[in-house]
């Protein structure tokens, strides 16, 4: 391979070589004009840079691998380590690089988490539940802080939730209130007991009246509250 003329830093010709490194240079492989940082490195050639950029060489070193049938274990782990030495070493501009990489590509990536998220779904649920179960304290922590910073959101999500999903959550509470039969009926019989505005306007609705009706006349609500209190003084009497 030719080489490029060399780097100012490795010159002594500096004047004439000044900016090399943001002057553009034709690839020999694919003759798309590129910067000079964007060309194969070489330590033979006198200016620390090849004729052919970087992607083309890339290019042509991993068909070459790949027709003699591939990477070894040995070298695979070897490249997987070097991969890990460079990051490790140029931390910076890794961070810098993925970032740019993400905006550009964000979709792809999304939908390449999504897809493998799908396809774990069972390892990652026994994952969580085992985490949760582990750091159940923390989570429940970290669970309500966040809770409380997005209350409208979380409301509206919950909302959202409901209504797509009215047979199933129809379904499964069902099945929750056989299960927990003792705790509903003691809940149920508190609920009454406190005669809370809910309940009162269950009530009044069943004699008749509509939510606006209601609404618009509170009064309502505490006649009824009334009239039960009374209801339940006449049976605790008569008792
Ligand atoms: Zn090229």
């Amino acid at each position: 391979m030719g080489c490029l003329p060399p780097a100012p830093r490795e010159t002594k010709l500096i004047g004439l070589f000044m900016n090399i490194q943001e002057q553009y240079f034709t690839c020999k492989k694919c003759g798309e004009s590129k910067i000079w940082g964007k060309f194969k490195t070489s330590k033979t050639s006198i200016g620390g840079r090849c004729k052919v950029c970087i992607q083309c060489y890339n290019k042509t070193y991993n068909l070459k691998i790949e027709l003699n049938g591939g990477l070894t274990d040995e070298q695979r782990r070897k490249k997987r380590e070097s991969g890990i030495r460079s990051r490790e070493k140029n931390k910076e501009k890794y961070k810098e690089k993925q970032k740019k990489y993400y905006l550009k590509n964000k979709e792809k990536i999304c939908e390449r988490v999504r897809k493998r998220a799908e396809n774990m779904r069972p390892q990652l649920a026994e994952y969580g539940r085992k985490y949760y179960k582990d750091n159940s304290e923390k989570c429940t922590i970290r669970n309500k802080a966040y809770r409380a910073k997005n209350e409208e959101s979380y409301k509206e999500w919950e909302r959202q939730y409901r209504n797509e999903r009215k047979d199933k959550s129809r379904d499964y509470h069902r099945v929750w209130r056989q299960e927990n039969h003792e705790y509903v009926t003691e809940r149920r019989m508190h609920y009454k007991d406190s005669l809370p505005t809910a309940y009162m306007i269950t009530r009044l609705a069943k004699r008749g009246f509509t939510r606006e009706e209601i609404l618009q006349n509170p009064e309502l609500i505490n006649l009824q509250r009334t009239i039960l209190q009374i209801k339940r003084l006449c049976k605790t009497s008569n008792n």
